[in-house]
């Protein structure tokens, strides 16, 4: 049956970097996938059309969807609006009305990058962790929060910090899972010696690993976390964490592997449906000019072919494909190093497209 395939590029180098990942999934079209594609709005791109980051109209189709791919929101542009219509909301939105709440974000550094690296590459050379951010939850979305002003007169700013443990639960069981396919180490971050709602998620989290007598589990602190990821990255296998920890720990994770423009991530509901984006942001700073890296676009794309379309012999291709393009010295700006051919983005899709 043709899986529906929502594709909602939004800003900055957003449109750039989806058209090579939709040129990747065009050409494998030819090879039997059977997808449909559609295009929608978000962010910054929805607000100036519609008023809105995130019209009824994308929420239905992505609803409708079976998985969904997406660019980046956000932009200077876009600033200065009022934080309940910035492209960012748009984003946030889609997450929770779709009930993604486990973010899947792997670091892995190509042995052709391991000098993009800004660690030593005895340090990072085969790096392959799995993070697992749970995304619909904690402080990004609990309430009260906003801006208050005091008796005195000075303003407060306050977030709240909140977990069930049903949600603690639901996105423990997918790191569990995918440690179980994996080395079968699993390590939770949480502040439990100052928060007590991440307590709660290590208390909840040591519960759920009598289900899991194969997976070792370890609790960090997300300080020692941050430590440990730049000083022996490789000791992790899987990580699980809440919704802001898993925010910094996963971009610092990205530097590890030489660029934030190769990495891609998925961000999963309870029945695998997903939407697949790359970690990077929108940059504005380089929008417009044909030299952002598509790779990690074109890596979410395959993610989407592993964990939603079940055609995990086409992800293995996608993923061989974009290895082959490495090896043959073609680099975008972010990864280039001396002695390489620097490609623009489309030049590299195109590249990728070739090498499958
Ligand atoms: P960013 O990830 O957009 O950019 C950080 C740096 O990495 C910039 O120098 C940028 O040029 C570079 N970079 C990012 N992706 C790249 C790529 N594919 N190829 C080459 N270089 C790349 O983060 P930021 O600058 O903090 O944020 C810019 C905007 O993006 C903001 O409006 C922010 O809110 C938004 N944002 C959106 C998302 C998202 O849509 N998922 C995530 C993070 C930030």
């Amino acid at each position: 049956m043709t899986k529906k395939i929502a594709v909602l590029a939004g800003d900055g180098i957003g449109p750039e970097i989806v058209a090579e990942a939709v040129k990747v999934l065009q050409a494998l079209k030819k090879d039997g996938l059977d997808i449909e594609l559609e295009y929608g709005l978000i962010g910054g791109a929805a607000y100036d059309e519609t008023g809105t980051p995130l019209p009824d109209e994308t929420v239905a189709m992505s609803k409708s969807a079976d998985a969904i791919l997406l660019g980046a929101v956000g932009g200077y542009k876009w600033e200065s609006l009022d934080i309940s219509v910035r492209p960012e909301k748009g984003l946030l939105g889609i997450r929770s009305q779709l009930n993604l709440f486990a973010n899947l974000r792997p670091a892995i550094l190509y042995p052709q990058l391991a000098d993009a690296s800004t660690l030593k590459s005895e340090v990072v050379a085969g790096l392959d962790l799995m993070i697992v951010r749970e995304l619909t939850g904690g402080i990004y979305f609990g309430q009260p929060r906003g801006v208050r002003t005091l008796d005195n007169g000075e303003k407060e700013g306050f977030n709240t910090l909140v977990y069930r443990e049903s949600e603690i639960r639901r996105i423990g069981k997918v790191a569990f899972d995918i440690a179980q396919k994996r080395q079968g180490r699993l390590c939770s971050v949480d502040k439990a010696n100052v928060l007590e709602c991440t307590e709660l998620w290590r208390e909840t989290m040591t519960e759920l690993a009598s289900d899991y007598e194969d997976v070792e589990l370890s609790h960090m602190y997300v300080d020692n976390a941050a430590m440990q990821l730049v000083r022996a990255p490789k000791q992790f296998d899987v990580m699980v964490t809440t919704n802001m920890f898993g925010d910094i720990l996963s971009d610092c994770a990205s530097m590890l592997t030489g660029s934030i423009g190769m990495l891609p991530s998925a961000s999963l509901d309870e029945d695998g449906k997903g939407m697949y984006e790359p970690i990077h942001g929108s940059a504005p700073d380089i929008a417009g000019k044909n030299s952002a890296n598509p790779l990690a676009t074109i890596l979410s794309a395959s993610m989407m072919l592993r964990y939603t379309l079940d055609e995990p012999a086409l992800a293995d291709r996608v993923e061989n494909a974009v290895s082959k393009v490495l090896d043959q010295g073609l680099r975008t700006a972010d990864i280039y190093s001396e002695g390489m051919t620097k490609v623009g983005t489309s030049e590299m899709g195109d590249a990728v497209v070739a090498a499958l």
